[in-house]
């Protein structure tokens, strides 16, 4: 053998006996989507690079050091998509989706999103987001919905230590009156800090509250906080996310130097955390806000949006820190063994007929002995097993064996699945 080619760094496979779980994950997504009323949307894996440096901004990690960019063979700058807001909202306006009689357009997304990382357990290069975005209002019940949504979505898969941490970036004037007090604070010793934050300083000082490297800085404590510079209608709007918040008893703190890591939000601004012992570093599992203007930067009319991501990657490690299993998969409901060639070739027009009537079915097909085969029976966890050979062939019956209580059944083989129909409607 030759060298073995491995999957890509940071990128992983999911085998068989774990995609019960994600499909699990996936129904969940799609049951709750419905009962909110978010529909799907589906955007490309790869857009323009432009839609990502204008849409998330020029200052985040995400844009400065984590994007797949490549050049492709009509030399177009193009980019994976490292996360989902900003091609929804191009699609929002390329569609004229603005347009639509009934706003806000409520809309979801899961897929493979893309970030040039450092690997670990929740933090892959190649991540499945759920996402959603509610576009064309900015009703601080919508927040509030948005967020109800994705912690009922933890809480259906049986997730426990959830914290609701939340903040509000207020509007644009807020925004500058706060940013000109950063500026003060941190300009006078701004040398003390790396030099990510040196360039945040004049391009977007909020980012420094952000900053992972100069996290223990003294003057990160003392910091003027966004909360002081709220002016009257952002506490106002505030109020009120948190008020809608407190009539669906949805418990939260507020966290005043919670900023996220994107360029484009104001007012909401939450994340989801685990408290699940043994995470480790990596505690957030969701995070959202809302993003007032981003329509219009990308083209559109105002359109004031809020959404927000989460990965699965870090869903299923919350499960497995709080121990909750899910997915189970589906076990096989009907074995039907060989014993020579005329039979082989009943049992599979048997297992196809068992098909065609909802009822899960398998047979062997490396030509095992009796016993082998019952064996495999076994390992799949068949409900019944059946038995064919020259007798069943020149009989035209079949026992019917339920394996969970050895009962044995003679059926004729055009009864076979009539039988299991029956039998599984008097078990539910
Ligand atoms: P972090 O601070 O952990 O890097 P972020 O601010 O980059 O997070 P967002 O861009 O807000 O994260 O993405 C939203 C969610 O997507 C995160 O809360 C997390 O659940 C998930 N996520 C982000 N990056 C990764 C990754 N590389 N691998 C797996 N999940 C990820
Ligand atoms: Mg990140």
């Amino acid at each position: 053998m030759g060298n073995n080619i491995q999957a890509p760094r940071g990128t992983y496979d999911v085998l068989p006996d774990q995609s019960a779980k994600w499909q699990e994950i996936e129904a969940k997504i799609i049951e709750l989507c419905n009962l909110y009323q978010y529909k799907e949307i589906r955007t490309p894996i790869f857009e323009h690079t432009e839609l990502f440096q204008r849409g998330v901004g020029d200052t985040t990690d995400i844009v400065t050091k984590e994007m797949y960019t490549f050049q492709d063979r009509g030399d177009r700058s193009l980019t994976l998509r490292p996360e989902g807001t900003a091609s929804v909202v191009r699609s929002f306006v390329e569609n004229k989706l603005f347009g639509l009689p009934d706003q806000p357009v409520k809309l979801f997304y899961t897929g493979p999103m893309f970030r040039y990382e450092r690997p670990q357990a929740g933090r892959m290069r190649q991540f499945v987001q759920f996402g959603v975005e509610a576009i064309g209002s900015k009703d601080p019940a919508i927040d509030a919905e948005v967020i109800s949504l994705a912690m009922e979505l933890y809480r259906s898969v049986g997730l426990k230590r959830l914290r609701l941490v939340l903040n509000s970036l207020g509007d644009t004037e807020s925004r500058i009156a706060h940013r000109e007090a950063l500026v003060k604070h941190f300009k006078p010793r701004i040398n003390e800090f790396c030099s990510d934050c040196q360039t945040r300083l004049e391009k977007n000082p909020l980012r420094i509250l952000d900053c992972k490297v100069d996290r223990d800085h003294p003057l990160m404590a003392t910091a003027p906080s966004l909360a002081d510079y709220l002016n009257e209608e952002s506490q106002a709007y505030f109020d009120q996310v948190k008020m809608y918040l407190d009539e669906l008893g949805i418990e939260y703190v507020i966290d005043p130097n919670l900023v996220r890591g994107l360029d484009y939000y104001n007012h909401t601004a939450f994340e989801i955390m685990s408290d699940a012992e043994g995470f480790g570093a990596i505690t957030t599992l969701c995070g959202g806000g809302r993003y007032n203007g981003l329509v219009e930067d990308l083209g559109g009319p105002e359109s004031p949006g809020i959404g927000f991501a989460m990965s699965i990657e870090r869903l299923l490690l919350a499960l497995e820190m709080e121990k909750v299993e899910i997915g189970q998969s589906q076990n096989l409901e009907v074995y039907v063994i060989a014993m020579d060639d005329a039979s082989k070739k009943k049992a599979f027009g048997i297992i196809k007929e068992l098909r065609s009537n909802g009822i899960s079915a398998d047979m062997d097909y490396t030509g095992r002995k009796l016993k082998a085969q019952m064996k495999s029976a076994d390992r799949k966890g068949a409900a019944y097993v059946i038995v064919m050979g020259e007798t069943e062939m020149a009989s035209g019956q079949v026992a019917l064996k339920e394996m969970a209580t050895g009962e044995q059944q003679t059926v004729a083989f055009a009864e076979i699945a009539g039988t299991i129909t029956k039998k599984k409607s008097l078990e539910e």
